[in-house]
């Protein structure tokens, strides 16, 4: 099959904002893909995407190297495609004018398949060590040479990661859905159980709904994890589980979805990239005390300070950022592993048995010790014995409590009612930066004031829901300009409009009612907390989070909280 037709829907996808047609136009492209293997890679295309967030490989690719092989592939000088950035603004169009533009033409060219293309992809990610970025190079050079402009635009973003055709999880699901006739729920249950849509879209086709409903969970393969609401106190978390339920203490950590087989570990973070190589020491520990030969369990990595005190998530994050000196993180920042669910567990899957019976297991396989422990928790019936948990958890240093269901099945992807949060604050919410301004004075050169936005599924986008500018310190505000600049879409004055990739966490005093912003809300005095790079913008804050928020809100202001 050849890139140009994958180029072809690229462009047709940019065409259109409307979600129907673009599930039709990559319906009708899967359709059209015959070969498994090709099947299997093209899904991951379509989101712009090389491989599966949680697969280890990537390209490791940036703009500069990018720009030299398209360079080495044209015969146009660098500065040349740098500058045509200026007014494109988008390295994808100046890739696709240098192709127009040049000067060496290859006569041996072959038109670009997509099967050499990922096979590019796939030797550029494992080309490692002395001399890689020179092999690299080549390997780029070698597909730029051979593509068409318009070919050549999409390769750049793909390879940058900025597609922008507008295509998520949910579009593809229900592509997949309407391509091979099939259910599709039965589409979304598979997904969420293998979280790859390459084997996904396979079983479709070649299997339809029968083998669909089959596909199990994989050891290997990370499953969407189950997340919470949010209660207002102890008491109605109670209510809300029927009268009994499990507590447990809230760690404010990281948490991490382990697969173990055999002498294979492999440790999944929130957003389901694989950390192992990371955390080596939690590697070992899971070893020595998960019994099962095969087993998924999940918990929360929490950093341990002085006197045994939780530190901050943001402590964990800075080892799962760790690609050198792991061994003096390890002395730095010790982990501790508090477990508290099981998936899977030597060939039998877990998720369709209730939370008690999870937790018992779960109880059965670990070895306490070493840091590696079970989440504390107490099952019980009385506000009174619940709240003094509470209270004890806050004094801990802990975030607060999640309330489970004792006979809640476990739901992959769901946030659902089923698990509640309580912790003592309007929570902070998790917004993704949209837009952003340049400062004044002192600084002028970095980007200081940052717009946010919160997802509204029904338009498909992000909708601003307030301007942040404190909290930030003058290394963050340099660090953010670092990591936005890449993002920045459209300049006007001041003002920058940004690609909505970055995730952080902001506190504010009250969400109130405005006719501001086109959403509806504005944050009153946001303030930044923190930047979550264990959230994707697909798991940040949605604009009926907000919403939810500001009636709880309004409920507490009225003493019914
Ligand atoms: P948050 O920002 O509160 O961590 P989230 O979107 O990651 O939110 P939620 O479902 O809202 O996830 O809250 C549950 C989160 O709390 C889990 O993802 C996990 O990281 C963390 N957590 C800490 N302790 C526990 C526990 N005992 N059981 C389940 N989750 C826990």
């Amino acid at each position: 099959m050849l890139y140009k037709d994958l180029a072809e829907l690229y462009k047709r996808l940019e065409k259109t904002t409307l979600k129907t047609l673009k599930t039709r136009l990559v319906a009708e492209f899967l359709r059209e893909v015959d070969k498994p293997d090709i099947l299997e890679i093209v899904p991951y295309l379509i989101l712009g995407k090389v491989f599966p967030d949680w697969d280890e490989r990537e390209l490791g690719v940036g703009e500069k190297l990018l720009i030299r092989a398209v360079s080495m592939a044209t015969g146009i000088e660098g500065s040349w495609i740098e500058n045509s950035v200026k007014d494109t603004g988008d390295l994808g169009e100046s890739v696709a004018l240098a192709l127009q533009k040049r000067r060496q033409k290859s006569f041996f060219g072959q038109p670009l398949t997509i099967k050499r293309v990922y096979t590019t992809f796939v030797k550029i990610a494992e080309t490692q060590g002395a001399g890689s970025q020179d092999r690299k190079l080549k390997y780029l050079a070698n597909i730029f040479m051979d593509a068409t402009p318009e070919e050549g635009k999409y390769l750049a973003r793909t390879i940058l990661g900025q597609m922008r055709t507008g295509v998520a999880e949910g579009l593809l699901r229900d592509a997949i859905a309407q391509a091979f006739s099939v259910k599709v729920e039965l589409v979304e249950r598979a997904y969420m159980l293998t979280t790859d849509f390459g084997y996904v879209a396979k079983v479709a086709k070649f299997e339809g709904n029968e083998g669909l409903s089959k596909v199990e969970i994989q050891v290997g393969k990370p499953i969407k994890p189950m997340l919470a609401q949010m209660a207002t106190n102890v008491r109605d978390a109670l209510v809300e589980m029927g009268g009994e339920a499990e507590f447990e203490i809230k760690y404010d950590g990281a948490r991490v979805q382990v697969h173990k087989d055999g002498d294979r570990i492999i440790i999944y973070s929130r957003r389901l990239e694989n950390v192992t190589k990371s955390i080596p020491e939690v590697v070992e520990r899971i070893k020595k005390h998960l019994k099962p030969e095969k087993v998924i369990v999940e918990g929360e990595l929490v950093a341990i300070g002085e006197g045994g005190r939780p530190r901050p998530f943001q402590y964990v994050l800075r080892r799962f950022r760790r690609k050198y000196n792991i061994k003096e993180m390890i002395e730095k920042i010790p982990l501790e592993l508090n477990l508290f669910d099981i998936l899977y567990v030597d060939g039998e899957n877990m998720i369709d048995t209730i939370f008690i019976e999870r937790r018992k297991r779960l109880e059965s396989v670990v070895n306490q010790g070493d840091g590696v422990k079970l989440a504390e928790n107490i099952i019980t019936k009385s506000p009174e014995e619940a709240e003094a948990f509470y209270r004890k958890a806050l004094a801990m240093g802990h975030e607060g409590l999640m309330a489970k269901r004792l006979d809640a099945t476990y739901e992959p992807g769901n946030r659902g009612k089923k698990w509640l949060k309580i912790k003592p604050t309007m929570e902070n919410l998790d917004l993704v930066i949209i837009g952003a301004e340049w400062g004044e004075g002192r600084r002028a050169h970095v980007l200081s004031s940052f717009l946010l936005g919160a997802y509204d599924p029904e338009k498909g986008d992000f909708v601003p829901v307030g301007k942040v500018g404190s909290g930030f310190t003058d290394e963050d505000l340099i660090e953010f300009t670092k990591m936005l600049k890449p993002l920045i879409r459209e300049e006007k004055g001041k003002e920058v409009k940004i690609e909505p990739k970055v995730v952080i966490e902001i506190a504010y005093q009250e969400i109130q009612k405005s006719p501001k912003y086109e959403s509806g809300y504005a944050l009153r005095f946001p303030r930044y907390v923190a930047l979550r790079e264990d959230k994707s913008p697909e798991d940040a804050d949605t604009i009926e989070r907000v919403a939810q928020l500001y009636e709880l809100q309004e409920r507490m202001k009225a003493g019914k909280g």
